[in-house]
């Protein structure tokens, strides 16, 4: 997986994107990031990058230009890419997302600055607009962050056991069940019998009903969507009954 990011601030996204799993992953190669600077592609002498708006009002605009410029030096290497422009305007990401995106071999992220990007760039380059919540930031770049940790640890070899990528939260539309580690007795709470057990399907069937419980309790909307067998459809309605009572 390649990823090209098109950014005012490449040392940022560089530097955080460099650390821990990442780091690794892109030393073995599985995953790559190249940084592009915007400002190099300015037209102007002062190397800005960005004018007032048009129609006034507060704030700068990024310019057209260099946005697109930057773009077209990738646009080879990362052929066939989708560009994924950052902003709060978009489709709210999300794990389906983080899946889909990790089917592409290489990807652009176009992050905006100041009040955003000129409207004209956006439509010519642009294929997908993401937003990472309802609220605003100041860049694209943590938000860009935020979808290449999301999406690089799907690529297969990232994580040390690929299975776990599969299990976590929002699988099936589910979270995840708790976790527990050594001692087996902390603050006199013990680790549940049955992760001690060795019983191999019974830990499958208690860690799949604490996913149902906690999913009830902590994220009620996600069990419209939840992939359920009957059993586990009937546990719900269970539950559901006999928090009612
Ligand atoms: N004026 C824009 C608006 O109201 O839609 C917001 C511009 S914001 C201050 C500057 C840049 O930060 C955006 O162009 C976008 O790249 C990024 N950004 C801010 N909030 C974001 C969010 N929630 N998700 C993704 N990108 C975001």
């Amino acid at each position: 997986m390649n990823f090209y990011i098109l950014t005012l601030f490449p040392e940022m996204v560089e530097d955080t994107f460099h650390t821990s799993i990442m780091k690794r992953a892109a030393e073995k190669e599985l995953i790559s990031l190249t940084a592009v600077n915007i400002r190099d592609f300015s037209e102007n002498k002062h190397l800005k990058v960005d004018d007032y708006p048009y129609g006034g009002g507060a704030g700068m605009v990024m310019q057209p230009g260099p946005v697109y410029s930057a773009y077209e030096s990738i646009k080879e290497k990362a052929k066939g890419a989708r560009v994924v422009y950052m902003t709060p305007q978009g489709k709210v990401f999300n794990q389906k997302m983080a899946e889909e995106f990790a089917k592409e071999e290489n990807l652009i992220f176009l992050c905006g600055h100041y009040e955003g990007i000129d409207e004209r760039v956006l439509e010519e380059i642009v294929t997908d607009e993401v937003s990472i919540g309802d609220y605003v930031l100041t860049g694209g770049e943590l938000p860009s962050l935020v979808m290449m940790d999301a999406i690089g640890r799907l690529v297969p070899g990232v994580l040390n056991n690929d299975v776990s990528a599969e299990i976590e939260s929002f699988h099936d539309n589910l979270l995840e069940y708790p976790q527990y580690t050594r001692p087996v007795t902390f603050h006199d709470k013990e680790v549940p019998e049955v992760l001690r057990s060795g019983h191999h399907g019974n830990v499958e069937k208690w860690r799949r009903e604490q996913s149902i419980i906690r999913t009830l309790k902590k994220r009620p909307d996600l069990l419209a969507d939840a992939n359920l067998t009957k059993k586990e459809k009937q546990f719900l309605e269970n539950l559901k009954r006999e928090n009612n009572k």
